[in-house]
This record gives C-alpha cells, structure tokens and sequence, in this order.
C-alpha cells in the first residue's frame, strides 16, 4: 500500500470507496491554513480579520476550515450564502459570522437566531431583516453595504443616503444593529489600478454619510486578501481573508504564494491506473491531439474534468509523476488524462501530484490554463474526498 493510501486508512475521515478506487484525494492541511493566516496577520497588523469561508472553504471543506482560522487568530468568519453561515452554526462553530448573499425570502430568521450578521444592500432585504427581527424578537445585526465601484452588490452612491437613513430608523425602532459598514474591490489584485483609489475615496465618503446619519459600527471592511496584503490603507478594522488563507496568490501584483509565505492548504493527488508502452506515431486521448514522437511510457491518471480538472488543462496541465514534472498528454477526459512518462520506469499505483505540495501549484494549474488559482481549488468535485490533516482535537 502507497503512504499515500495507509495515511489516508489511518485518517478514516473522507477515505471513501472512491479513494479505494483510483487513490484520488484532497489533502487539506490545516496546519498550513493557520500558518497562512498567521503570515498574513503579520502583515496587516492590528485589523482584526475575517476568514472567508463560503463554497465550502474554496473547497477545502467548511467546518473544519472556520475552525482552523478561529485557532489561527480570525475572529469573523464569512460565508457567501445564509445557509452557509446557518451550517457553520449548526456545526457548533464560534465566532462572529457574516452572510452576504441573498434573495427576497432568504433565512434571515434563521440567522438571527443564531447569531449571525447578515449584509443588506437594499430596502428590500432591510425590510425582510425587520421582519424577521419582529417574528424572532432578536435585534438584527446588519452590515450595510455600499457599492464603491464593483457595480456588484452594494447600494450606489445615490441610493445609500437612503438605506442609511432607514437603517438607522430601524436601529432606533430597536429592530436592528448597524454593526458595519462595508464593500468590496474590483481591482485589488492590481493595487495601481485607478479604481483603488477611486473606491477608497467612495468608500470614504459612504462612511462620512453613515457617521453623519448617526451610526456607530464596531466594523468598517474593504479589503479582501489583495487589499489586506497590498493596499494598507483599505484594512480598515477588518481585512476578509480568503484566498491567501488557501495559500493561493490573490495575484501576480501582489505576490507569488511562495515570496508572500503562504503553503498550500489543499494537495491534490491520485495513483496512476496503468503504465504502458505506445508506439512512435501513437495519438493519444481524444482527439488524438497529442501524438507521442517516440516510443514511450503514457501513465494514466484517473482523474478529469468531473473532478474539476479544466477541460482548458489539454497538453498544458502540469503534474508531478515518476519523480518530474510533466505536462498533460492530449484532451482532459470526464474522468482521466493520460500523462506521457518517457523512458522513466512507473508501475499502475504510483502516485502522482497534480497540485499542492510535491507538485505544481493550484497557481501554476491557473496559470497554465487561462483562469484563477480560486476555480482551479473550488472546482475540485464531490467525488474526491478530503482527508483532513492537523484537525485539533
Ligand atoms: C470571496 C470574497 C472575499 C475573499 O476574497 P479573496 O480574494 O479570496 O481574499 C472577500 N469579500 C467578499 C465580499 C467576497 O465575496
């Protein structure tokens, strides 16, 4: 049995048929995901910091990652979804938690009563949450969100006096809590970009208006991990770390993984199905957009694109196999890709990396392919399991 297979036995959690199956698992290690989140704090100083956790931790799983990052000095833990945030509840995990998505008849009872700050953009979701402060006798604790240039989420500039002013009703009514005020970056990842400081200074002027109406906040945030990491001045109280929490880069501007001193939370391996010679002239995978010009060892890796390997990886996706780093051979299959080893010597079950440590970087997959590092760790499929390593018990 590999190491890869007996560590994976002793860990019983996430080993699955299907890893008994092709050897294909996640490694998540949460001992990484501390160290990241104390390189980053190391960083951005004083602001305290949200770990964000929504699509199930970019795909390293949620619970156990929102524990990590309470262990590893966050204090706010945020979620996409309500029902995200309602899940980490559910779980029994602590700390302050933000949800900031969603539409008319969202949960927001259900967030109330477990308290959970939900973020509200519009009079629409300002009215529900009063709603739902009424029917559960808890007062809701809002962040209001400006949109300073994202054109995403957010009130504009012409609709926040509004929302403000009715907040702040709603805070007298004793229905709600403003207890932040926040928006998000288009462009952080390109610190020079004019829409930085063009979205600091609105931002600005959205906090001005907010303090003039009479709110008080305990936190105003702008900055995910590109800004937290490269704009100081958007830290604010409160940095949202996601990606470099990952040990992913928020992008080429702001750093490499390596030069900002993050590791990879999420290795992701499997064993190869079969190793066998083809012939000089041989077309390999479909489409036979790769045709071998020697003769040579192909291994087969049994993993494609329902696992979230991008179709986009043929002949350019790297992984580590027979002891170097190799390049996809042909067209990314549903549920494998063949991988040309040369003259090494391999044999079916030894294992490969296709990203993490050991291997390529989830950035080098992203890079290789046309995309982010964050698709690249949110794609990997359901049919993988997670082995969870450095859980604190
Ligand atoms: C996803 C997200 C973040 C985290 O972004 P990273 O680039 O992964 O750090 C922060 N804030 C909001 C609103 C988000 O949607």
């Amino acid at each position: 049995m590999s190491d890869l297979a007996q560590s994976a036995v002793g860990l019983s959690a996430g080993w699955t048929p299907h890893a008994a199956a092709r050897g294909a698992v996640a490694t998540i290690d949460l001992d990484a995901l501390r160290s990241n989140l104390a390189a980053c704090r190391a960083v951005t100083g004083e602001a305290a910091v949200m770990a964000v956790v929504k699509a199930d931790a970019y795909g390293h799983g949620l619970v156990p990652c929102a524990r990590a990052a309470l262990e590893g000095g966050a204090t706010w833990l945020g979620t996409a979804l309500l029902s995200e945030a309602v899940a980490l509840r559910d779980a029994g995990v602590g700390g302050r938690v933000l949800a900031w998505l969603a539409v008319p008849g969202a949960p927001w009872a259900d967030c109330l009563e477990r308290d959970i700050d939900v973020s509200v953009s519009a009079l629409w979701a300002l009215d529900e949450v009063c709603d739902a402060a009424r029917a559960t006798g808890r007062r809701a604790r809002v962040h209001l969100k400006a949109d300073t240039g994202l054109s995403r989420n957010g009130a504009t500039p012409d609709d926040w006096p509004e929302l403000v002013a009715a907040a702040r009703v709603a805070e007298l009514e004793g229905l709600v809590e403003v207890t932040g005020l926040w928006s998000h970056f288009a462009t952080a990842d390109v610190p020079t970009h004019a829409s930085v400081a063009a979205q600091l200074s609105v931002f600005d002027e959205a906090l001005a208006l907010a303090d003039g109406a009479g709110l008080r906040p305990e936190v105003r945030h702008l900055a995910n991990s590109a800004g937290a990491l490269g704009v100081p001045r958007s830290r604010h109280d409160l940095v949202r770390v996601g990606i470099a929490m990952y040990g992913l880069s928020p992008g080429h501007d702001i750093g490499t993984a390596q030069a900002l001193g993050l590791r990879p939370v999420m290795t992701l391996k499997a064993r190869l199905a079969s190793v066998k010679r083809i012939a000089a002239g041989s077309g390999v995978s479909y489409g036979h957009s790769y045709v071998t010009d020697h003769d040579t060892t192909v291994g087969l890796v049994p993993l494609g694109y329902a696992d979230g390997l991008p179709r986009a990886a043929a002949n350019v996706g790297p992984l580590r196999a027979a002891g170097a780093d190799r390049t996809i051979s042909g067209r990314v299959c549903m549920d494998q890709v063949v991988v040309d080893l040369g003259d090494s010597v391999a044999a079916a079950g030894d294992e490969v990396v296709i990203f993490g440590t050991g291997g390529p970087s989830a950035d080098d997959w992203a890079a290789a392919c046309g995309t982010i590092g964050y698709e690249i760790v949110t794609r990997v499929g359901p049919r993988v399991p997670r082995v969870t390593l450095g859980v604190t018990p």
